[in-house]
């Protein structure tokens, strides 16, 4: 039996939004993040089981074999997939959250029409270009391809619950905040 809510969170690369998901999960201890399985290289920030379990593309088609995912995408030259039982696993102990793209976004949409999906806007698509290249582990090969799939992610922030802009980092986390208190609480 799931005692949590489950959270959806998408936003193109470079919004933002793990800055923003720590400043909430800073907030909200009820809260846990949803840890994704994803065949590109670790960025130095990145720690093994905390942003994401790193791992071969063989080893994730294994996951696929065995039914393993909610969901995966293969985007930006990189597979991608949400671990069904470490998320069904989290929901029975509190609120889960997801960072997904818009594809595994719709999928855990049809599976669990209960749970609530909120897109992350950059204030501009330069702006957003500035963040991604300020970024500094971005090469420019995936510069390019992210910007161009930012345009189409944003443009499935139609069906989202919640849309909002990550222009200043603290109006954002709070009205993430409220919404979470809103939806859960
Ligand atoms: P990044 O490589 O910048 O960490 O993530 C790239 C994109 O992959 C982001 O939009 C992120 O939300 C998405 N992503 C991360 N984990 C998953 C996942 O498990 N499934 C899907 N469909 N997308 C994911």
């Amino acid at each position: 039996m799931s005692k949590g809510k489950l959270f959806v969170i998408s936003g193109a690369s470079g919004v933002g939004k793990g800055t923003v998901l720590k400043a909430v999960m800073e907030k909200r201890k009820d809260l846990a993040f949803s840890v994704s399985a994803t065949t590109r290289p670790p960025r130095p920030s990145e720690e093994e089981g905390v942003h994401y379990y790193f791992i071969s593309e063989e080893q994730f088609e294994e996951m696929i074999r065995r039914d393993e995912f909610i969901e995966y995408d293969r985007h930006a030259k990189a597979s991608y997939g949400t671990p069904l039982g470490q998320m069904e696993d989290k929901l029975t102990r509190g609120h889960v959250i997801l960072d997904i793209e818009p594809k595994g976004a719709a999928i855990v949409h049809g599976k669990r029409p209960e749970a609530i999906l909120i897109f992350i806007m950059p204030p501009s698509m330069e702006e957003l270009e500035r963040r991604l290249r300020g970024r500094g582990d971005t090469s420019e090969e995936q510069i390019a391809i992210r910007m161009e799939r930012a345009k189409w992610e944003m443009d499935q922030r139609g069906w989202y619950d919640y849309v909002v802009v990550n222009d200043q980092l603290d109006v954002c986390v709070d009205e993430i905040l409220n919404i979470i208190a809103r939806e859960a609480d």
